[in-house]
């Protein structure tokens, strides 16, 4: 069995949902993980702003774009027949989401899940319509997150395994839904999509994960912000790992995870141009050095102060304890004699956090950072890398240097106004001329 993740642009037009039944023509057992159709998970949010601020107009109005783009979708991909049976489909949905119009959503979990919702029902839809056997799964019955909203992998095996039926071999389901202990409709966050996938793969210990999107591969730089980046054909999952968590977004930062537990290999594949080779993150470290950067906006950094720091024992122990009791996770840290500096990207308790570490000294806060992390296989140990992402950062301003963590990874926190400098400088110093590291 495989299993093969399709990301918004791979099912973002009735031309890709036309070539996928050739993409998912396989002989093993396939699940295929949809994501919305690309942008609609953006209007789904923003429609969830609006109900919030009580703007209704905009909300409707941003509804009717969503219902528009699916009934176009609807009516181009089906015979007229067969649209009639869709769009009723799609209606219902649609309905869904403007019952909630007038109520207390919170963040609007319900409305955000509709467009895995709808994208999937219709792609089923659409291959019984051409002849495709399939069964249409919900991830509301196998993908249950536990008491701190993580997914529960425990009991996600044997659910999936009593919802999938024997009598097919190909399934299709969403990804990014989850249900939370309440048995409210949830999600895996942004980007969940490449997290259900290797979820859903770990759980059924398949041959292999194939992650299908709109680039070839995982490239060594953000291609966003820095030109002539190239994709990189062998990852290990450490390093993807890394990768993904310091703001690669290829892939969801926690996608790799489940998948490296099992050593299920994870395949990145383009969409749009199915036989380039894309990258293969596995067990292997293929050669030691620099394989890519990568960069998560978003980061705060909080400074602690404290001439009680010095010969002290317990005082970590104390600071992390505040981070704790509010459930803020801590991306990196820099310690001296009399100071630590970490960073968080959940602002979310940020004002209590710094009113209880005051206790223990001067608290400075500094937002719109951002974590530019170079990525390799024991590049900590190589004297002429170090130099060479060193002197990237000559003109930049760095508030905290990581280094020695792990040998895979240095990282430097900058002020976000200069992330897209330091891109596209280490890209020169590092890939251009590749003898060097
Ligand atoms: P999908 O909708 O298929 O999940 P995403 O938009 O989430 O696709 O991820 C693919 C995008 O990630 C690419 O189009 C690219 O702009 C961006 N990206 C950022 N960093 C990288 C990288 N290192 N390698 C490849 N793509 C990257
Ligand atoms: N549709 C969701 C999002 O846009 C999940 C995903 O695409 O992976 O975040
Ligand atoms: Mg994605």
């Amino acid at each position: 069995m495989v299993v093969l993740k399709f990301g918004g642009t791979s099912v973002g037009s009735i031309e890709r949902l036309r070539k996928l039944p050739e993409l998912i023509n396989r002989e093993e057992d396939v699940i295929v993980v949809l994501s919305a159709m690309s942008g609609i998970t953006n209007l789904l949010v923003s429609i969830v702003n609006s109900i919030s601020t009580k703007n209704i107009v905009k909300a409707s109005t941003t509804l009717e774009e969503i219902k528009s783009k699916f009934v176009d979708t609807a009516s181009e991909l089906f015979s007229v027949e067969n649209s009639e049976i869709a769009i009723e489909r799609i209606n219902k949905r649609i309905d869904i989401i403007s019952a909630e119009f007038g109520n207390e959503i919170g963040e609007g979990k319900t409305i955000l899940a509709q467009g895995e919702l709808i994208t999937t029902e219709m792609f089923s839809f659409y291959l019984n319509t051409i002849g495709v056997s399939n069964q249409l799964l919900m991830a509301t019955d196998f993908m249950f997150l536990d008491e701190e909203n993580e997914p529960n992998e425990k009991e996600l095996p044997n659910l999936l395994r009593s919802a999938m039926s024997d009598s097919h071999k190909l399934f299709i389901t969403q990804g990014f839904i989850a249900k939370n202990i309440n048995g409210e409709i949830d999600n895996l966050n942004r980007g969940g999509s490449d997290y259900s996938a290797s979820l859903i793969g770990a759980a059924l210990d398949v041959k292999a994960i194939e992650i299908w999107t709109d680039i070839d591969g995982f490239h060594n730089n953000d291609p966003r912000y820095v030109d002539n980046t190239e994709p990189i054909e062998y990852l290990s999952f450490d390093e993807a790992a890394e990768l993904a968590y310091f703001g690669a977004k290829i892939l969801h930062p926690a996608s790799i995870i489940p998948a490296r537990k099992k050593s299920i290999p994870v395949w990145l594949k383009n969409t749009m141009q199915p036989k380039a080779f894309g990258t293969l993150i596995s067990n292997n470290y293929l050669s030691p050095g620099i394989k890519a950067v990568a960069a998560k906006d978003g980061i705060t950094t909080i400074r602690i102060q404290s001439g009680r720091m010095l010969q002290a024992h317990g005082f970590l122990k104390r600071v992390f304890e505040v981070f704790d009791k509010y459930k803020t996770p801590i991306d990196v840290i820099t310690t001296s004699e009399v100071a630590v500096s970490l960073t968080i990207d959940n602002t979310c308790r940020l004002h209590e956090i710094a009113e209880e570490l005051m206790d223990f000294g001067r608290v400075k806060v500094r937002k719109d950072c951002s974590i530019v992390s170079i990525v390799g296989h024991q590049i900590t140990t190589t004297p002429r890398s170090i130099t060479r992402i060193y002197e990237s950062f000559e003109h930049i301003p760095t508030h905290m240097i990581s280094f020695g963590g792990s040998s895979n990874n240095i990282t430097f926190v900058i002020d976000a106004e200069n992330k897209t400098l330091a891109l596209q400088t280490l890209n020169t110093q590092l890939f251009t001329n590749k003898t060097h590291v």
